[in-house]
C-alpha cells in the first residue's frame, strides 16, 4: 500500500533509537559476551569466569580480577558513547584498546536487565549498580537508584538477565539454547588461545564443573593443545615473521606515533597444522592487533594454500596473528568491530600465504624423504 500522500517525518524516540542501535551491536549472547570479554582484557585482568544460563539469554555473567571502575564513573557507564578509553578523533589511529565507543554497557541495558559489581583497588568496599535504557535503576522496588556498597574482590562482575526481554523477534530468531552456549564457548575458546597469560573459566550456572578452564601464564601453542586437543596440537608448525617498511616509504612522524611498531609496517605469527592433519572443516583463527576477526579474503588465500598440500575435502587449523600499525588499521567499519579494513591487505595475505606455503612445503619434503628411507 504506497501512500498517494507523503507522510510527516517525525523524531524517533530516543528510547526506540537506543534499541535499534543495540540490535546493530548485540546480535545473540555471544556477541554480547565478546565485547565484555574485551572490556576484562582492557582493565589488565589475568583472570576471567563466565557464567552462562540457557544460553546466554536468561544470564550471562562476566567476572574479572581487573582495574575496576571508579564509583564515580558508575551513574554514566551505561549511556552510550561514555568511555575511558578514547579523547580525541586522532585517538582512534592509534587506539589499542578492545573498546573506544562505548556502545557496549548501554546497548546491552537497552536489551537486557544490566548489573554490575565492581571494585578498584583503593575503595575498601565494592559497589552494585543495576541499569535499564542507560540509566541507573533500583534494585529492588522501594530502594534509591544509588549504588549500593557490598562485599567484593577487586576487580568487575557483569551481570546480564533477560537478554532481548523488550526485543522478541531477536529473541525468537536465536535457534536454541545448546547452539548459543557453543558460540559462547567458541569466542571464550579463541580469546583464550590468543590470551594464554590470562585464565578463563566458562560455566554453565549450576553445573559444578566448568566446560572450559585454562591456567593463567601458559603459552599459545599450550593453550591450542588445551583447548583444541591433541590431534591439532601435535601436528603444529609455528612461524613467526614481519616486514620491514622500506626506508623510502617511512615518514617522519612514524616513531613518534607508534610505539612498538617502529619501522616495521607489521608482523605476524602462525601456528598451523601440517600435511598429517586433516579436518572436516577449517578451524581459522584470526586476530589483527589482537582484535578477533573475520577476513574472507584471507581465509580463501589460506585455503588456497592448503589445497595443495591436503587431500580434497580436508581443512587445516591455522592460528594467525597479524600485528598492524594501528595508523594503519580501520577498527571502525563494522559495528560488531569483526570485519577491519587495513592498508596493504593484498600485499599482506600473499607474503603470508607465501610463508605458509614455503613452510609446509619443507615440511612435507621431510615427510617424503623419512618415507623413502
Ligand atoms: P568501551 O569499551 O568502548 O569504552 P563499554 O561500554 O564497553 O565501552 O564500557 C564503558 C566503560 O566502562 C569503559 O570505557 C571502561 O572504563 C568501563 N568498563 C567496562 N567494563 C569494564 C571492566 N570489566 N573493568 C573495568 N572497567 C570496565
Ligand atoms: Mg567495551
Amino acid at each position: 500500500n504506497i501512500p498517494n500522500e507523503p507522510l510527516p517525518i517525525r523524531r524517533l524516540q530516543e528510547s526506540l533509537i537506543n534499541r535499534i542501535a543495540a540490535g546493530e551491536i548485540i546480535h545473540r549472547p555471544a556477541s554480547a559476551l565478546k565485547e565484555l570479554l574485551e572490556n576484562c582484557l582492557d582493565a589488565g585482568s589475568t583472570s576471567i569466569r563466565v557464567t552462562v544460563k540457557d544460553g546466554g539469554m536468561k544470564l550471562l555473567q562476566i567476572q574479572d580480577n581487573g582495574c575496576g571502575i571508579r564509583k564515580a564513573d558508575l551513574p554514566i557507564l551505561a549511556e552510550r558513547f561514555t568511555t575511558s578509553k578514547l579523547s580525541t578523533f586522532s585517538d582512534l589511529s592509534r587506539i589499542t584498546t578492545y573498546g573506544f565507543r562505548g556502545e557496549a554497557l548501554a546497548s546491552i541495558s537497552h536489551v537486557a536487565h544490566l548489573s554490575v559489581v565492581t571494585k578498584t583497588k583503593t575503595e575498601t568496599c565494592a559497589w552494585k549498580a543495576h541499569y535499564l535504557d542507560g540509566a541507573l535503576v533500583e534494585g529492588k522496588p522501594g530502594q534509591t537508584p544509588d549504588p549500593k556498597p557490598c562485599a567484593g574482590n577487586d576487580g568487575t562482575t557483569i551481570i546480564i538477565e533477560d537478554l532481548f526481554y523488550n526485543t522478541p523477534t531477536r529473541l525468537s530468531a536465536l535457534r536454541s539454547t545448546s547452539e548459543e552456549y557453543s558460540r559462547i564457548l567458541d569466542v571464550i575458546t579463541k580469546y583464550a588461545v590468543h590470551n594464554p597469560k590470562v585464565s578463563f573459566v566458562c560455566k554453565k550456572a549450576g553445573s559444578p564443573s566448568p566446560d572450559l578452564s585454562t591456567p593463567s601464564s601458559s603459552e599459545i601453542p599450550q593453550a591450542i593443545r588445551l583447548l583444541y586437543g591433541h590431534s591439532i596440537a601435535k601436528d603444529l608448525l609455528h612461524a613467526a615473521f614481519s616486514s620491514k617498511k622500506k626506508p623510502e616509504d617511512e615518514d617522519e612522524d612514524m616513531e613518534e606515533d607508534s610505539g612498538t611498531h617502529d619501522r616495521e609496517s607489521w608482523a605476524a605469527e602462525a601456528h598451523f597444522t601440517n600435511a598429517n592433519y586433516q579436518s572436516k572443516k577449517m578451524i581459522f583463527l584470526l586476530f589483527i592487533n589482537h582484535r578477533l576477526v573475520e577476513s574472507s579474503r584471507m581465509k580463501r588465500a589460506l585455503e588456497a594454500v592448503y589445497s595443495g598440500v591436503l587431500p580434497k575435502g580436508a581443512s587445516p587449523f591455522i592460528y594467525l596473528s597479524l600485528q598492524i600499525n594501528p595508523r594503519d588499521v580501520d577498527v571502525n567499519v563494522h559495528p560488531t568491530k569483526k570485519e577491519v579494513h587495513f592498508l596493504n591487505e593484498d600485499g599482506i595475505t600473499d607474503q603470508i600465504s607465501d610463508t605458509l606455503q614455503r613452510s609446509l612445503a619443507s615440511q612435507s619434503n621431510s615427510r617424503v624423504f623419512e618415507y623413502q628411507t
